[in-house]
């Protein structure tokens, strides 16, 4: 599997000062994707156990609330497990700090069974849509997509839409 860019402090993609990590490769193609560079599974650079080293180093200091995984498709087949590893060394190294997944697919319809959902916070989910974009929305870029409450939902089995305003703990 393959990421694109690692950004060391990231204030646009989830709440606070995070690290932010974008996965390659994505099959979604949807339109005006603000990021086509990282379609390409072929494209970006190898994703080891030193970028996750790296990713873990960079959340070190204290004023970083968190680890944003977007893409390209983290949770592609190709790419969820790397995914899962990243996020599950981070929650262990910092349980206090958050793990927000940006996908185009659908919780309740395509992942419900991820083990990788264990480790994330907050996912946001469905494909971008053009059409219903709106630049006044939180965390996403069209109205469709959804901030969900990952360990919530897990325990209801079913969705529950994230709804805390300001950074959480
Ligand atoms: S799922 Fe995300 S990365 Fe993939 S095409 Fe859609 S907006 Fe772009």
């Amino acid at each position: 599997m393959r990421y694109n860019k690692i950004r060391k402090m990231d204030i646009s993609n989830g709440p606070g000062v995070r690290v932010s990590i974008f996965m390659q490769g994505c099959v979604f193609n949807c339109f005006n994707c603000f990021n086509p560079e990282t379609h390409d599974f072929k494209g970006g650079k190898e994703f080891d156990d030193i970028v996750i080293d790296k990713v873990i180093d960079l959340a070190s200091k204290d004023y970083i609330v968190g680890l944003s995984i977007l893409g390209g498709e983290p949770m592609h087949p190709n790419n969820i497990e790397g995914t899962m590893r990243l996020a599950k060394r981070f929650k262990a190294t910092y349980p206090d700090k958050t793990v927000w997944v940006w996908t185009g697919f659908l919780m309740d319809r395509d992942l419900m069974d991820k083990e990788a959902l264990k480790y994330i916070d907050v996912l946001v989910d469905g494909q971008y849509k053009d059409e219903l974009r709106n630049p006044m929305l939180k965390y996403k870029g069209s109205t469709n997509q959804r901030v969900i409450d990952v360990q919530a939902s897990l325990k209801k089995q079913e969705i529950v839409i994230y709804d805390k305003d300001e950074v959480p703990v």
